[in-house]
C-alpha cells in the first residue's frame, strides 16, 4: 500500500446504496485513484437500531457492479468493538472522558440548550444508574482547513459541549469510531458529504486528544430535495438499480462539476470510472454545501 494517500468510503448499512451515497462513493474513489492512492471500503455497523437487514451485502454488490473495487478487505466496525473499550477506558483513567447520567431534560433545564455544560466533568467511577461516556472539550477555537469548503472554525465548548463517545446503550458513539479507524487503517484523506463538516471539530479533537494524525478533508456538496433534505432513506431516495450503471455514474460526475464528453453515454462503468480517474480534478467540485436534485438531469 501507497501511504502517500490513502482514502477509503464509509457507508452505514441503513439501506442500500441510493445516488447521494453513490455520489461519495465515486468522488472518494476518483480522488484516490487520480493520486495513485488506495481506496477501502469501511462498513460502519455499529448502531444496529438504525440498520437494514441485508445492507451491507447490498451495497458492496451495488458498488461492485458500479466498478467501484476496493483494494484489500473489506473492515467492519462490528468486530472492532474491543478497540473502542479500551480507548474509551484509557480516556476515562486519564480523565478526558467521564461518566454522564444527565437526561437531555436535565441538560436543557442547566444550559438552556443542548449543549452539554459539564455537569458530571468530575465522575470518574462507575454509576449505578445507566450512564453515557463523555469527552471533555476546551474552551478554545478549533480549526482546520477543508479542501472544498475552506477554513473552519468552531468552539465546541460553546458548540454542543462536551461530547458523547459511548452511548446510554452501551454503543459506540460514530466519533469515536470514525476517528480510531481512520488512524487504525492509515487514513490519509477523507472525503465525504458535508452533512458531516461540523462533525469534523469531534473529531480534529479526538484526534489531538488522542494523540493521532488528522488526514486532510474534502466535505463533498450533498444532493438535497425541493425541501432542502439531504437524500436518505429517511426521504425515501430510491435505490440505485444494477442493470445501467452508466447514466447513474454520469449524474455523479456532473455534479461533481467534472465534464464528462456525450461519448461515455453508453460506456461500460470500467470506462467511466477510467476517465473519472483519468481527468479528475478536486478543485472543480462546486465549493457549497448542498446541491438541489432539480438543478440536475436525473438519470431514470
Ligand atoms: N458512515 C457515515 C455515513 O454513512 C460516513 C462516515 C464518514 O465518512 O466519516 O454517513
Ligand atoms: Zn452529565
Amino acid at each position: 500500500m501507497t501511504a502517500d494517500y490513502i482514502g477509503r468510503f464509509a457507508p452505514s448499512p441503513t439501506g442500500p446504496l441510493h445516488i447521494g451515497s453513490l455520489l461519495t462513493a465515486v468522488a472518494s474513489y476518483a480522488d484516490a485513484k487520480a493520486n495513485q492512492g488506495t481506496w477501502l471500503v469501511r462498513m460502519e455497523d455499529i448502531d444496529p437500531p438504525r440498520e437494514m437487514s441485508g445492507a451491507a451485502d447490498s451495497i458492496l454488490d451495488t458498488l461492485q457492479h458500479y466498478g467501484l473495487h476496493w483494494d484489500g478487505e473489506v473492515y467492519y466496525q462490528s468486530q472492532r468493538q474491543q478497540h473502542y473499550e479500551d480507548a474509551v477506558r484509557q480516556l476515562i483513567d486519564t480523565h478526558q472522558a467521564f461518566y454522564c447520567t444527565c437526561s437531555r431534560t436535565q441538560i436543557l433545564a442547566a444550559s438552556g440548550s443542548t449543549t452539554y455544560p459539564g455537569t458530571c466533568r468530575q465522575c470518574h467511577t462507575t454509576p449505578s444508574s445507566p450512564y453515557a461516556v463523555r469527552l471533555q472539550v476546551i474552551d478554545r477555537n478549533i480549526r482546520f482547513h477543508d479542501t472544498l469548503q475552506g477554513s473552519m472554525v468552531c468552539n465546541l465548548k460553546q458548540h454542543g459541549g462536551d461530547f458523547v463517545i459511548k452511548r446510554k446503550e452501551g454503543l459506540y458513539a460514530y466519533h469515536l469510531a470514525v476517528v480510531l479507524d481512520d488512524a487504525e487503517q492509515g487514513i490519509t484523506h477523507v472525503v465525504r458529504g458535508s452533512d458531516l463538516l461540523e462533525s469534523t471539530f469531534s473529531h480534529w479533537h479526538l484526534q489531538t486528544v488522542m494523540g493521532l494524525p488528522h488526514p486532510h478533508y474534502s466535505h463533498l456538496p450533498v444532493i438535497v430535495n425541493h425541501a432542502g433534505q439531504k437524500l436518505s432513506k429517511q426521504t425515501y431516495a430510491e435505490p440505485i438499480p444494477h442493470t445501467n450503471p452508466a447514466p447513474y455514474l454520469l449524474y455523479c460526475l456532473h455534479a461533481l462539476g467534472q465534464h464528462p464528453p456525450q461519448s461515455l453515454k453508453g460506456a461500460s462503468a470500467a470506462t467511466i470510472l477510467l476517465w473519472a480517474t483519468e481527468h479528475w480534478c478536486l478543485q472543480s467540485v462546486p465549493h457549497q454545501r448542498t446541491i438541489r436534485e432539480q438543478s440536475l438531469q436525473h438519470p431514470a
